[in-house]
């Protein structure tokens, strides 16, 4: 039994209290793990093994239950055995929770709100065969989520012979509707989901690797940027986009989505209390929008929808762009752009384990804020704004246990906002309920609170933050990022409203997103908590990194011009998250859709010229 299998075995003794399916662990899950992701969590789980050594002269894995428990306890929250806990316990609550036997034990049945009625909706595409490929394209596009894959269809549309290569696999139909959404996430996101930012404090930050890009994997949120977004691309790095032409293009992006506001049917019980509490506070509040199809309330979007109830970049633009000949191959990874003196004439890609050289006239980089810097700089690319000026909009779940029954995954899962901070702290509360196994469900609360899951309710704050990050290319860690201070108190802030909202909707209890804390019953006792708080002690993630290839009046504040054209090369351009200017503020994808519509546009005139 490897080091990783003795550790979370240890480790469930200690704070589960049940029995942990290590043969299922060690027989299925470690196997769907990347050789990285399991280097990492050996590397984790030899850490937290050696450390109570000094202490007790044994192993944790050798220790009694009640040792190992104290110890945990005793543990400082802000220090790194800590946060490896803290990534190990993910793990831990995942491999549980997969288990019908043990997820029916907290009453969690992944039943949707409304019964499927009808034919089941086709919610996987077709991909182009290996065969297809030719050697030479108009233009390439690396990457098939929210920037690659409407770029890609308006060119077929306009008639250019385009080949999109995408990383990951498509998903298929029934792995979709019967694996539990645990293992999905396994499966469709980079290293398994396991991706940080390196700083203070360490911020889980999830990207997808998957046909149709993170938009295959996001909550389904669609707000267009609020007006002081463009205002301020306009002021700090010299970026005016026509405001004509981009409404023009987000109003293409909504008609293709469907994006409506979520009906009453399917707001489901967390937005409920959302609502109610917001209500009670008199505050700004209304349902998502989103890109609405056969939505069930299913709660799963984050992790591909089985339903065909999130419209995404496969069900839309992708798939209208196949029919019109778009050639799309999945496990497609490019690892080189190729030049001819400083025009882009090519990539190199490892199409399913066989490395090609493929031309074209232009090419395009859609791999996200992640990937797109870092392949630039391997492809030789210089310019000092590259991978710098990370925005990532750190969140942080508030959870809150509520006097009465919630079965807060019955639902879309994201179907309720309050916008109450956004013009002052650009803070936005969502209502979001992740389920067991994955989210808050897994660490922000103490273990013996997911026994009361039925009773939970759960509120997302979401910041749009003005400290700034960097993509790197060190082992372990994916970016380098550390909380503003300025920031942090927009965040409290944030967690002050979630908690008032959850108190007002009738929570007998409420957990903010802070390491050890047993929760609190009242807003004196939380202020206490958040006052005392330094920025190591909070949990938080994020999910919209942008702006590390960011647009920029010229080459000296920016690394693409407002057409996504690589200052200083030619024929080479980006169109995914990297090319925000700054900040979108709020959700990024239909803007990030939207500039890819105008950036396709310039392609062609480039092209076309
Ligand atoms: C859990 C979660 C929830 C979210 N919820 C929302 C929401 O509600 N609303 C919202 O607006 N946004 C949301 N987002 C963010 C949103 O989905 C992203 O901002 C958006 O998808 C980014 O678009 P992109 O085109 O930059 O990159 P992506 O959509 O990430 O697409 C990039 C693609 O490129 C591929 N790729 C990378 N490198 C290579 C390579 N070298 N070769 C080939 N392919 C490569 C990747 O596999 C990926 O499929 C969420 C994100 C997450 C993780
Ligand atoms: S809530 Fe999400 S996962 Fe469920 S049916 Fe609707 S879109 Fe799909």
């Amino acid at each position: 039994v490897d080091i990783v299998t003795r550790v979370l075995r240890a480790l469930s003794e200690a704070e589960l209290g049940d029995t942990w399916p290590a043969e299922f662990y060690e027989d299925e899950l470690k196997h769907i793990i990347s050789d990285r992701g399991r280097k990492i969590l050996k590397l984790a789980a030899r850490m937290v093994n050696y450390a109570p050594i000094p202490r007790y002269l044994r192993t944790f894995s050798m220790m009694s239950r009640d040792k190992r428990w104290n110890w945990i306890s005793g543990l400082n929250s802000e220090g790194m055995i800590y946060d490896l806990i803290n990534v190990l316990e993910f793990l831990m609550f995942a491999s549980y929770f997969v288990k019908p036997e043990n997820y029916r034990k907290i009453g969690y049945d992944r039943a949707p709100l409304k019964p499927p009625r009808g034919e089941k909706v086709v919610c996987s595409i077709s991909t182009s065969d290996y065969s297809m490929l030719r050697d030479r394209y108009d233009v390439i596009v690396v990457g098939s989520g929210a920037g690659g894959a409407v770029l890609a269809w308006r060119l077929v549309e306009n008639g250019f012979s385009v080949a999109l290569f995408e990383a990951g696999s498509s998903p298929r139909e029934e792995d979709l509707l019967n694996m539990h959404p645990v293992i999905r996430a396994l499966r469709y996101y980079w290293e398994n989901g396991l991706t940080f930012t390196w700083g203070t404090p360490v911020i889980s930050l999830p990207i997808g690797r998957v046909l149709g890009g993170t938009v295959t994997v996001n909550s389904g949120t669609l707000f267009r940027a609020p007006k002081e977004a463009c205002s301020e691309w306009r002021d700090e790095v010299g970026i005016s986009i026509p405001m004509d032409r981009l409404e023009d293009a987000y109003k293409v992006v909504e008609g293709k989505l469907g994006v409506r506001p979520v009906p009453e049917d399917l707001i489901g019980s967390n937005g409920e209390v959302m609502r109610r509490g917001a209500m009670e506070l008199g505050l700004s509040h209304g349902s998502t929008p989103r890109p609405l199809g056969n939505c069930l309330g299913m709660g799963e979007c984050a992790f591909g929808c089985p339903f065909g109830g999130k419209i995404d970049m496969r069900l839309s633009f992708l798939r209208e762009a196949m029919d019109k000949g778009l050639h799309l191959f999945t496990k497609s990874y490019v690892d080189k752009i190729l030049f001819r003196g400083r025009r882009a004439v090519g990539v190199s890609v490892d199409i399913n384990g066989v490395r090609r050289r493929v031309s074209a006239h232009a090419v395009v980089l859609a791999a996200g804020a992640l990937s797109t810097p870092k392949l630039l700089r391997a492809s030789g690319v210089k310019n000092r704004h590259l991978g710098r000026h990370l925005h990532i909009h750190p969140a942080a779940g508030v959870t809150g246990i509520m006097d009465y029954e919630v079965l807060g995954w019955r639902g879309t899962m994201q179907s309720y906002y309050v916008d109450e901070l956004l013009d002052e702290y650009r803070t936005l509360l969502l209502a979001t309920f992740p389920p067991p196994g994955v989210g808050y469900s897994a660490g922000s609360i103490p273990p013996n609170e997911v026994m009361r899951y039925r009773y939970l309710a759960s509120i997302g704050v979401q910041m749009s933050d003005t400290g700034e990050g960097e993509v790197k290319e060190k082992f372990n860690s994916i970016a380098s990022y550390s909380i503003d201070p300025e920031d942090l108190e927009k965040i409290k802030v944030g967690i002050r409203l979630s908690s008032e909202i959850l108190f007002a909707a009738g929570a007998v209890k409420v957990y903010p997103p802070l390491k050890k804390n047993m929760g609190v019953s009242s807003m004196g006792e939380l202020n206490r908590l958040l006052d005392e708080a330094g920025p190591r002690r909070f949990k938080l993630s994020a999910y919209h990194p942008q702006a590390t290839a960011r647009m920029g009046g010229d080459g000296e504040i920016g690394v693409v011009d407002v057409g996504g054209e690589v200052y200083g090369y030619e024929n080479l351009f980006v169109a995914d998250a990297s090319v925000i200017p700054t900040s979108t503020i709020v959700n990024p994808q239909l803007t990030i859709n939207a500039l890819a519509l105008l950036i396709a546009d310039n392609v062609m005139d480039v092209l076309g010229g």
